[in-house]
């Protein structure tokens, strides 16, 4: 694995070693690296012929810096993990290599309201740093397809309508989400919870299937209203359920609506921030 810490090397590796009949794979990631993370890169090794991931913590797209700071960060292990799997080039840059010219983004995407809702109603901000790090991580990769999970649903879709607005010339795969035996979505957040705090977290879980089972009998309102309810009998504390149009990230009053039914839930157990979604109808 070709392991580059600076822009430069990158740059330099990719315009030496790019020729046409290759196609570049592209998987970004904030590292603490589990299953989720290597199931994109898995996926990116079948169908392109070289896959480059990288590391790299984004300090723009938090809106808290205590999250920032309590972010997990275990780069010998991610190295050890990305070497297993046998990836073709790790960049695992520094804040300055990745913002050389500071932090502020002169990036300006119409998202059309995409990233005011959700995540982005109660992350501020969040969507433009994720937007200006992937922009500037395709700008240095260069990859013919890019791979992200589904796990960020809402990241999935706003990158999408990055890659439309912008013209750009790459493909987007949104992978599906893996999960634990239990049905927990693997995060590198989870590393924060206790054994107590990952059972806990299981209801998120538990929502999104229980809107998935009932999605044809019972209407829109009454299936958020219940899950809402279990949430306040909990020690969890929701902070948004939601079942929405998956082109439009808007709710929905009925299934019917839409082709894309996806329902979305952030919660914090043990006041770790938790994000999960289920498609309930039609896909991407
Ligand atoms: P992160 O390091 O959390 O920014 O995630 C990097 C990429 O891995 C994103 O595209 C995530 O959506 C994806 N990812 C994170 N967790 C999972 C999971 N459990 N299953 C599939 N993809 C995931």
């Amino acid at each position: 694995m070709y392991f580059f810490k600076t822009t430069e090397e990158l740059k330099r590796h990719i315009s030496q070693n790019k020729s046409s009949n290759q196609k570049i794979g592209f998987v970004p990631t904030m590292g603490a690296l589990h299953q989720g993370h290597l199931s994109l890169i898995q996926q990116s090794q079948s169908v392109c012929s070289h896959t480059i991931c990288s590391v790299f913590v984004n300090p723009t797209q938090f809106n808290e810096s205590s999250d920032l700071q309590k972010y997990p960060r275990t780069p010998a292990k991610d190295i050890e993990l990305l070497t297993l799997v046998g990836t073709d080039i790790l960049f695992m840059p520094k804040l300055s290599e990745v913002y050389p010219n500071g932090m502020e983004s002169s990036l300006a995407i119409d998202l059309k309201g995409l990233d005011s809702v959700m995540e982005g109603k109660f992350r501020p901000g969040h969507f433009e740093g994720v937007t200006q790090v992937v922009h500037r991580l395709l700008e240095l990769t260069q990859p013919d397809v890019l791979f992200m999970g589904q796990k960020d649903f809402q990241q999935c879709v706003i990158v999408g309508r990055m890659i439309k607005a912008l013209s750009l010339d790459l493909e987007l795969v949104a992978c599906p989400i893996v999960r634990n035996s239990s049905g927990l979505a693997l995060s590198s957040r989870n590393m924060r919870l206790s054994v107590r705090g990952r059972e806990q977290a299981l209801i998120l879980f538990a929502s999104l299937q229980k809107a998935k089972v009932t999605l044809e009998k019972e209407s829109v309102k009454s299936i958020v209203s219940s899950v809402k309810k279990q949430f306040l009998e909990s020690n969890a504390d929701l902070e948004y359920f939601e079942i929405v149009d998956g082109h439009t990230l808007e709710p929905i009053a009925d299934e019917k609506d839409t082709d894309f039914v996806v329902a979305c839930i952030a919660a914090y157990i043990e006041g770790v921030r938790l994000i999960d979604n289920m498609i309930l109808k039609g896909g991407f």
